[in-house]
């Protein structure tokens, strides 16, 4: 059947003859307590609406559109998300179930019960009107999930579920694509790295378009992932460098740690400092999923960004172009040289925190005066059972966990940690899964199986996972742990290195019974991992090998998988990104590109070194 018809994006009415009308969840007038996940567009073809309720349903999600009158079939787009783990007699209602409601009438049908593939699943047929209003309504509180809505007058007509002719199917009903100006440089991805490199370019006089795929800014280092900025920075002989670093990061205080509450990383000083450069176009909320090359291949001519909420294209052109993304998005489309570690690398962990509701003075006790009934927890047949088995929080095994504070708030540390066998991006939606299944399957048994914490609630769990390892972009240099050991000196040593050769595995202690799938982790640390620092980390790691107008700053640069375990704290990615504004500068005023600023102008970047691109003093 042709299909041309009506879309519901943002922003725009929707009307509907005889043509199927496709209606994405994200795009819902109002998202209610759902929230937008755009982390596996790549993998599924869109972001979708998640139900992160921490065990009580969400708000309803909600839609109106305009109808032809008669009877249209309704499909709906989902997946049972513990299907992966295959445990149907336990998993009765399975965690992500919800429904639709047609005009304020449920469907027959429950969805996120089935399947584990994302698919259109029939919802049977009904009669709609001139109006009509869609909600999905979330039953369980535990990550049920949406991609989209379609409302078929065809009754006969099936959906494509094959991904190419999905991602056809879609774009017939985007919005014409955006073009703008030309910028010098375009940053994509907002983390540490992304944000320095672009506020010091735009400081030194580039025009900057800074791109990230999510409300706010600062990746791990946002509220959204809650993990403290390490490392050291304004050492000499470099003592500008980190200079904007410490501008970006909020001032230290004893709550500067990981999974504290979302205050602590002060989201608003990074979009604050952005905005004040009038040389930075933010663009918040574009995944950047496409790029256009020149003829030869060698270079990136655009990058092509899409709205997670409305879909909308945009064509972002560029002289040069920086990859912050952490996974080498960019590059890997521009068909840039890269290296993966495909087993035995780092995982990705979700952090989470807790909070008493109780008024007693000690809220660990078990005869709590003022104890607080809305702090119950359901049973999670789905979840890892680890009724009997030990994990931090419970049985202190593990070095850090025993040092750590007994603060309950930290009880969702780095080391809930999965994914070090399994493909870090094809993966990645099982990988942060497998993450909600154990912390839910720990709180279960402190407050189920233990009856600790009586007062106490999940208070937050990160739905965005943290990610630590995936895509190294290659350079000029690869740096190896070898480098720092030796202390093998670079003569364009930029980068100050400080931190150790910190690299991730399953925890022995955590194993028995989770040996095909980890669950927390343990890092290398002592003799044969630490250095004398700070190491210089050479510029040549900074650019593409292969594409010539493309920088690297953050995860995702020229280094081996053990070297990565020492340069990828934040505060070093972030003098990355100062060092790639800078050479985006001199490849402007030189005219040249980035691999000729280590070849015919590296004393001018030294000089940009040693001023650096601060604006206030430092902490
Ligand atoms: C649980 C955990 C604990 C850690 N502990 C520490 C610690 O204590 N201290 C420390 O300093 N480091 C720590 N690290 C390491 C550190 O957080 C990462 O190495 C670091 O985030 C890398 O910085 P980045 O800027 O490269 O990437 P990120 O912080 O991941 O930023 C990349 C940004 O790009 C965006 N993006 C991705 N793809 C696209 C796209 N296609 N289009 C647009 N935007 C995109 C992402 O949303 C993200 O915001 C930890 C990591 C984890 C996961």
């Amino acid at each position: 059947m042709t299909i041309l018809s009506a879309v519901c994006l943002i922003g725009l009415t929707c009307s509907v003859s005889t043509q199927p009308v496709l209606i994405e969840a994200e795009a819902f007038d109002d998202t209610g307590g759902w929230v937008i996940d755009q982390q596996f567009m790549d993998l599924m073809g869109s972001p979708y609406l998640l139900a992160h309720g921490l065990g009580s349903p969400v708000a309803d999600a909600e839609h109106t559109l305009a109808t032809e009158p008669g009877q249209v079939r309704v499909w709906v787009r989902t997946r049972n998300w513990i299907a992966p783990w295959n445990t149907p007699e336990k998993t009765l209602p399975p965690p992500g179930k919800f429904q639709v409601l047609i005009n304020g009438d449920p469907l027959q049908k429950t969805f996120g019960t089935s399947g584990e593939p994302w698919q259109w699943h029939d919802g049977g047929v009904v009669e709609v009107g001139e109006s009509t209003t869609l909600t999905i309504r979330d039953l369980m509180g535990f990550d049920g999930r949406c991609d989209a809505i379609l409302l078929s007058s065809d009754l006969s007509w099936d959906p494509p579920d094959d991904p190419k002719a999905l991602a056809a199917f879609r774009d017939a009903y985007r919005p014409p694509q955006e073009e703008l100006d030309s910028f010098d440089l375009v940053v994509v991805g907002g983390g540490t790295a992304g944000t320095c490199a672009a506020i010091t370019a735009a400081r030194l006089g580039q025009s900057v378009a800074l791109v990230q795929n999510r409300p706010v800014l600062g990746g791990n280092s946002s509220s959204e992932v809650r993990v403290w900025p390490q490392g050291h920075v304004q050492l000499e002989p470099w003592p500008n460098i980190g200079d904007v670093v410490m501008e970006v990061i909020p001032a230290k205080g004893p709550q500067s740690k990981n999974a504290q509450n979302g205050i602590v990383f002060d989201d608003s000083r990074k979009q604050r400092l952005v905005d004040s450069e009038k040389n930075i176009t933010l663009l918040l909320n574009q995944h950047v999923n496409g790029v256009e090359m020149s003829d030869d291949g060698k270079q990136i001519l655009a990058v092509i960004a899409e709205n997670i909420r409305t879909g909308a294209r945009t064509r972002i052109p560029a002289t040069l172009v920086l990859d912050s993304t952490g996974d080498g998005c960019v590059g890997v489309l521009a068909g840039a040289d890269f290296d993966i570690t495909e087993t035995g690398h780092m995982g990705a962990s979700n952090l989470w925190n807790i909070q008493c509701l109780c008024q007693d003075e000690d809220p660990l006790a078990a005869d709590l005066k003022q104890a607080c009934e809305d702090a119950t927890f359901p049973r999670c047949p789905w979840a890892l059972d680890l009724s009997d088995k030990p994990f931090p929080g419970r049985d202190w095994g593990s070095t850090e966990a025993k040092t750590g504070e007994a603060n309950p708030v930290s009880i969702g540390n780095w080391y809930w940690e999965n994914g070090f066998d399994r493909d870090s991006l094809a993966d990645m939606e099982r990988i942060r899964d497998y993450n909600l299944r154990a912390i839910f399957g720990a709180w279960d048994a402190i407050k189920n199986v233990d009856g600790r914490y009586p007062a106490h609630q999940l208070n937050w769990v990160a739905y965005i996972a943290g990610k630590r390892e995936s895509r190294r972009l290659l350079g000029d240099v690869v740096l190896k742990a070898e480098n720092l050991r030796d202390g093998t000196s670079f003569p364009d040593g930029c980068v100050p290195c400080t931190w150790g050769i910190d690299t991730h595995f399953p925890h022995s202690s955590y194993l028995k019974g989770f040996e095909d799938e980890p669950f927390i982790a343990d890092y290398t640390r002592g003799e044969g991992y630490v250095y004398d620092g700070p190491y210089w980390l050479p510029y040549r790691c900074l650019y593409s090998r292969s594409i010539d107008n493309l920088f690297m700053a953050g995860r995702n640069i020229s280094v081996t998988h053990e070297a990565l375990g020492a340069v990828r704290v934040m505060k070093t990615t972030g003098t990355m990104g100062e060092i790639v504004g800078m050479a985006a500068a001199i490849c402007r005023e030189q005219d040249c590109l980035p691999r000729d600023v280590h070849g015919e102008h590296l004393e001018r970047l030294k000089a940009l070194m040693s001023t650096g691109a601060g604006r206030v003093e430092s902490q």
